[in-house]
């Protein structure tokens, strides 16, 4: 390798802000943070609480009828 062109490689530090997770891992860089990590991401999870059981134009009608109801 030649010296001085190579970025130092370290043991980093990476705190998922979601659920608090810490991993450990190398890199070059010395800070690195994640919004969501595998032990808090529905796809990993299982956990589909939030994904809509109703399609997009079922949600629009539904809204369309509280608009209308409301006007009266
Ligand atoms: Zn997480």
């Amino acid at each position: 390798m030649k010296k001085d062109i190579h970025p130092s490689y370290q043991t980093v530090k990476a705190v998922c802000s979601t659920c608090s997770t810490e991993f450990t891992f190398g890199s070059t860089v010395s800070k690195v943070s994640v919004d969501v990590c595998s032990g808090c991401h529905s796809f990993f999870t299982g956990d589909r609480s939030k994904a809509r059981a109703t399609g997009r134009i079922e949600r629009f009608n539904r809204m369309a009828s509280f608009a209308k109801n409301a006007k009266k």
